[in-house]
C-alpha cells in the first residue's frame, strides 16, 4: 500500500471513529433526557407554608388487619374451610372433587384435574396457605407439586423443594420455567407455608398484541421471593411463554396428577 492510501485509509478510520463517538454521545445524551422524570404537580410555585403540601381528600379506606390469621375487612374470601362452594373442575365446570378436610384445609383428589374459582379477577392481593404431605414421597418435580395460576394461567410453583433439587425456574415459589425465586423459604415439610402475591395483569391493544407485561411479586413465608417479576407469558411445561389477550380470569389450582397430596386453606384475595 503505498503512503497516500495509507493516509486515506487513516482519514476514514478517524472519520468513523469520530461518527461512532458522535452516536454515543447522541444515545447516552437520549438516555439521558429518558431519565429526567417531571412531577407535574411540582412545577408550581412552591410552597412556603406546611399546608401548602398536606391533602385531606380522597380519604383513604379503613381495611381491617390481616394480621394473626385475620382477614382484610374489604376481601373475598375464596376458601374458608367449609365448603368448595366457589370452586369448580376447569375442565368440565362441574363441582370441585377435592378433599374437604375436618381442619379447615382441602386436599388435591389424585388425577380429577386443576380447580379453579367461579369468579374472575385482574390485579389482586392473594393470600394463600399450603402444605406438602408427609412422609415424603418421590423425587424432583413429583414430590409435592401443585401451583398457584393467576389469571388461570400464570404458574407460581408449589413444590416440596426440602432437600429435593430441581431445575431452579421450576422450583418452589418459581414463576415456572421463566423466573427463579430469590430466595429457597419453604417451611419443614409437613407444615403450613404462607403465599403472599401482588399480581398485576398484563395489558392487550385492541389487535390483541400484549402492550404491557404483567408483574408479580411474591411473599413465601415472609420473604420476598419474586420482586415485582415481569411475566413473559404463559408458564407451559414444555416450549416458549405464549402472550394471548385475555381479561379477568380465575384462579387456579394444579392436581399435577402424581398423588401429590399437596393442601390449601385461608385463600382470600383483595382486588387492587
Ligand atoms: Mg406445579
Amino acid at each position: 500500500m503505498n503512503k497516500l492510501a495509507t493516509l486515506g485509509l487513516l482519514g476514514v478510520l478517524i472519520l468513523s471513529s469520530c461518527q461512532e463517538s458522535t452516536k454515543e454521545a447522541a444515545l447516552s445524551n437520549i438516555a439521558k433526557k429518558e431519565a429526567v422524570i417531571v412531577h407535574e404537580e411540582y412545577t408550581k410555585p412552591e410552597p412556603t407554608k406546611p399546608e401548602g403540601t398536606e391533602f385531606y381528600e380522597p380519604k383513604v379506606p379503613v381495611v381491617g388487619s390481616a394480621l394473626n390469621g385475620g382477614v382484610p375487612s374489604d376481601a373475598i374470601v375464596l376458601f374458608d374451610g367449609s365448603s368448595l362452594e366457589g370452586w369448580m373442575h376447569v375442565q368440565d365446570s362441574t363441582a370441585a372433587k377435592w378433599h374437604l378436610n375436618e381442619d379447615g384445609s382441602m386436599t388435591v383428589a389424585d388425577k380429577t384435574g386443576n380447580i379453579r374459582t367461579k369468579e374472575e379477577f385482574g390485579d389482586i392481593q392473594l393470600h394463600i396457605e399450603w402444605k406438602s404431605p408427609i412422609p415424603v414421597q418421590r423425587e424432583g418435580q413429583n414430590r409435592g407439586n401443585s401451583g398457584v395460576f393467576l389469571n388461570g394461567i400464570y404458574e407460581v410453583q408449589v413444590l416440596d423443594n426440602n432437600n429435593n433439587d430441581t431445575y431452579v425456574n421450576g422450583q418452589v415459589g418459581a414463576i415456572y420455567k421463566q423466573g427463579p425465586p430469590l430466595a429457597m423459604a419453604s417451611s419443614p415439610t409437613g407444615e403450613w407455608n404462607v403465599y403472599d402475591i401482588i399480581y398485576h395483569a398484563p395489558e392487550f391493544n385492541s389487535e390483541g398484541d400484549k402492550i404491557k407485561s404483567g408483574t408479580l411479586t411474591v411473599f413465601h413465608n415472609g420473604v420476598v421471593i419474586q420482586d415485582h417479576t415481569e411475566i413473559k407469558g404463559t408458564t407451559p411445561y414444555i416450549g416458549w411463554p405464549k402472550n394471548p389477550a385475555h381479561g379477568k380470569g380465575p384462579l387456579m389450582l394444579q392436581d399435577h396428577g402424581d398423588d401429590s397430596g399437596v393442601s390449601y386453606r385461608n385463600i382470600w384475595v383483595r382486588e387492587l
